[in-house]
């Protein structure tokens, strides 16, 4: 009934629309289920550093399959969780996943030798309980082999609360990098009082750099301001080896993309190093 006044509203609603709007309402429905039935994992995927070529670090990826939906991206299902309120029960799971794997990995005889990220949304940057909650996972597993990824939108909703929680996590020892930076409108100036210790540079700039000398130079000022402020670099949506090699004689820290390796399942992802 809410397509049904949005009809008497505007005559630009029509069936499209109204197919588009019982689809997201059956989305959500479906949605609101997974988190309580198990259908959520983590994918991985990983990042090496371009002086050594040594596996440093990974991401870890929210993956939904829906038994009726299918595979669904995170990039529908993630703001569908922050406009239901559950984004942060799906952040907390998330959290709680990331840990149980490095344990897993470790009772394997198999521990990860870099550092797992885990993607904050901005959303959940508003929940004064983050931090807290993340500072309680150091009971867990060293801190040092934590990360968050927060994106700039996210870090810029409430900057000066963002200023103390990222000193917090990053006292503690937590990793934070922020997410697919030079998308987002970031202050420099915050830049430099936000404790990250990394900049993950987005795959737009990455993957049009050998194209585009105006992409090219982007990405060689955002390596030249991480080296500035003392913060590493990573390259995300690297495709192919001449992106590799520009980055690496730019100085860029570390890369991830499908030339490296793509997200796959905790078990898959093991096979890549010991
Ligand atoms: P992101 O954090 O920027 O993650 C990188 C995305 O780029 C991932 O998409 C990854 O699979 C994809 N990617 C990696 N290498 C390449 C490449 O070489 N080429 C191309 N074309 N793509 C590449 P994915 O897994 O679909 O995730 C999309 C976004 O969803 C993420 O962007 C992140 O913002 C969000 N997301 C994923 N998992 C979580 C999560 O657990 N929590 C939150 N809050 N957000 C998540
Ligand atoms: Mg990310
Ligand atoms: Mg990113
Ligand atoms: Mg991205």
């Amino acid at each position: 009934n809410h397509a049904k006044r949005a009809d008497s509203r505007t005559c630009f609603f029509n069936a499209l629309m109204a197919d588009e709007l019982r689809q997201r309402e059956r989305l959500q429905v479906r949605f609101s289920d997974t988190l309580n039935h198990g259908q959520l994992s983590l994918h991985f995927q990983p990042q090496f550093s371009l002086a050594s070529g040594r596996l440093i670090g990974a991401e870890a990826l929210c993956r939904w399959h829906d038994e009726v939906l299918g595979q669904v991206s995170p990039a529908i299902f993630i703001p569908l969780a922050e406009e239901q309120g559950l984004i942060r029960q799906l952040g907390d799971w998330v959290l709680d996943a990331a840990c149980s794997q490095l344990h897993h990995w470790d009772a394997q005889g198999k521990p990860f030798p870099g550092r797992l990220c885990v993607n904050v949304s901005a959303q959940q940057m508003d929940d004064p309980g983050l931090a807290e909650h993340v500072l309680r996972l150091a009971t867990r597993v060293p801190p040092g082999r934590l990360g968050l990824e927060l994106t700039e939108s996210g870090l810029m909703r409430n900057p000066e609360q963002t200023v103390s929680i990222t000193q917090a996590l990053s006292d503690a020892g937590f990793g934070l990098a922020i997410d697919d930076f030079g998308t987002g409108y970031s202050s420099l100036t915050y830049l430099k009082r936000f404790a990250a210790d990394t900049l993950k540079i987005d795959m737009s700039f990455v993957q049009d750099m050998l194209k585009s000398s105006h992409d090219h130079a982007i990405v060689a000022t955002i390596i030249a301001i991480a080296k500035t402020l003392g913060m590493d670099t990573i390259a995300e949506g690297v495709e192919a080896a001449g992106q590799a090699e520009a980055l690496r004689d730019l100085g860029c820290t570390g890369v991830q993309g499908y030339h490296y390796g793509r997200p796959v399942d905790g078990d898959a992802f093991a096979a890549l190093w010991l």
